[in-house]
């Protein structure tokens, strides 16, 4: 769009050109008379030679012998070794150039003299006949047309739909092309009737296809119209959350918007025609009748006071809050309440939201399944899991020492298994689901000395894969951390039941080694 203005002015200076140009011809004309007195002084200093090489005598037959253009070079090459020629050749060679040429060099310059002129009237014409400028506008324009696309896309990208922040913490969002705002109470009274799959909120959002933008308070209270006191408006601000509240089959529109100054005592004079103002919106929503309430009356929930007016014995009625810098107006005192919910839950996600972009990026681990056929049996009834045994692993049969391919061929070899594989990667690998019983933790007892050589019954086994001059790596302690949470949430293992396969080992098995149970246990909580 800036560009245009730039445009026109590169059209116009073709008037300043043409005076350019005539200064030009000026400037010509005074370099004629100039060169027309050089041209006599070189026809001068020409005779002179001619005289000074006829003096010179026999050298001289050379020279008009020698084709000045183009031998030249070539002759003054055996001359150059005799020196004092050289110099006498080159002055007589070109002198005698000048008698020959000086006719022609006149009758040259007259030529590009009348060229010149020629040319000079004939822009001068273009320019006064108006031709010149009109075929310098036309490629402009065909240039303006190559740019429009790349206008209207600047347009386009400049009139993207912003769709302003959601004010409360709603599921769903719908939005409705109008060409006018007159269609706002029709679509309404649509969406009223509308059969809402998921109960709660959803979010109405009428987009104004002409104008490509988000339908503010303002023009959707002016669609109905509802009158709403200068002050009120004034104090709230244009965007705003509509919504549709959805339950048992009923819908309830109402809508938050953020105060900028205290209307509280104007919303409170409003009572007294708030009714009657609000009476071409709530016959959209289906009022019928007069209210049942003759006024307002407070209530509260949550500590937060609001005021309802009951239009009908169903749920329906003129309700409003205001609270922290919000104005909350809803239909039902079931969705007033929803949404104080609904704007504190929505205030309190971008609040954990900032803290979240400022704390940790801690890598997000899944579990991936890669479920073996071996070392393992699942019981006929379901088994009690109360324990976590920590195993450390690494390929002993040669190649990759951290190859999970390798180690489960050693599990297959031996016929043993855990549940879980951490790779040194910090990839997390089920062998074994948690039901089944796998063979991991061997002979030994709980620390206490109690389930002697019964510990696989009741534990989940994790290999570590890690050599035992190395401890596991920070990432394979964040992913141990991930899936340990994981099972202590699903089997509500306490933390003192997180062992070590050494813990628990009557084997005298030494795994995992160099492992920080300390820093391990500190991750965890
Ligand atoms: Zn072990």
């Amino acid at each position: 769009m800036e560009n245009n203005p730039q445009n026109i002015p590169q059209n116009i200076p073709q008037p300043e050109e043409s005076k350019e140009e005539t200064l030009e011809l000026l400037k010509r004309g005074e370099a004629r008379t100039m060169q027309r007195d050089l041209a006599k002084l070189r026809e001068a200093e020409a005779e002179q030679e001619k005289q000074r090489v006829a003096a010179l005598g026999e050298t001289k037959k050379q020279a008009p012998a020698a084709n000045p253009g183009i031998l030249m070079p070539q002759e003054n090459e055996p001359i150059a070794k005799e020196i004092p020629k050289k110099e006498e050749i080159i002055q007589t060679l070109i002198p005698a150039q000048k008698p020959a040429s000086s006719f022609k060099k006149i009758l040259i310059r007259l030529s590009a003299i009348i060229i010149v002129l020629l040319l000079g009237s004939f822009f001068y014409w273009l320019f006064s006949a108006g031709k010149l400028p009109k075929t310098e506008i036309t490629r402009p324009e065909t240039e303006n047309i190559a740019e429009t696309p790349v206008e209207s896309e600047e347009i386009a990208e400049e009139l993207k739909i912003v769709i302003p922040e959601a004010l409360i913490s709603a599921g769903f969002s719908e939005t409705i092309e109008i060409a006018d705002i007159t269609a706002i109470p029709q679509m309404v009274s649509q969406i009223m009737q509308k059969t809402y799959e998921n109960e709660g909120y959803s979010r109405i959002l009428f987009q104004n296809t002409k104008e490509n933008k988000i339908i503010g308070l303002k023009e959707f209270i002016s669609a109905f119209p509802v009158t709403v006191p200068e002050k009120i408006l004034a104090g709230l601000e244009n965007d705003f959350t509509l919504f549709v509240y959805s339950s048992k089959g009923t819908n309830r529109l109402g809508f938050v918007a953020k105060t900028n100054s205290d209307i509280s005592s104007e919303v409170s004079l409003w009572e007294k025609t708030m009714e009657a103002d609000t009476q071409n919106l709530f016959a959209v929503l289906g009022k019928k009748d007069k209210a049942l309430a003759s006024s307002f009356k407070s209530s509260s929930y949550q500590g937060n006071a609001f005021r309802f007016l009951t239009i009908s014995k169903d749920d329906f009625g003129i309700c409003y809050s205001l609270f922290n810098n919000y104005f909350i107006f809803a239909t039902s005192f079931e969705s007033l309440e929803k949404t104080i919910d609904a704007v504190k839950i929505k205030e309190s996600q971008t609040t954990s939201l900032e803290k979240e972009t400022v704390s940790t990026t801690s890598p997000i681990f899944s579990i991936v399944d890669n479920i073996i056929t071996w070392g393992f049996y699942t019981p006929k009834t379901p088994r009690l899991i109360d324990t976590i045994i920590i195993h450390s692993a690494y390929n002993n049969i040669g190649g990759d020492v951290y190859s999970i391919d390798k180690i489960i061929q050693e599990f297959q070899m031996y016929k043993v298994a855990s549940h879980y594989l951490i790779s040194r990667e910090g990839k997390i690998y089920r062998l074994v689901l948690d039901e089944a019983i796998a063979y991991h933790a061997g002979k030994g007892s709980m620390p206490d000395g109690s389930r002697t050589n019964v510990v696989n019954n009741f534990s989940v086994g994790i290999e570590l894969i890690y050599t035992e001059e190395e401890g596991p790596n920070e990432i394979q302690y964040q992913a141990l951390t991930y899936l340990v949470k994981n099972l202590q949430q699903k089997f509500n293992i306490p933390q003192e039941k997180i062992l070590g396969h050494k813990d628990t080992s009557s084997t005298g098995k030494t795994d995992p080694w160099n492992f920080d149970r300390e820093k391990f246990i500190q991750t965890l909580n």
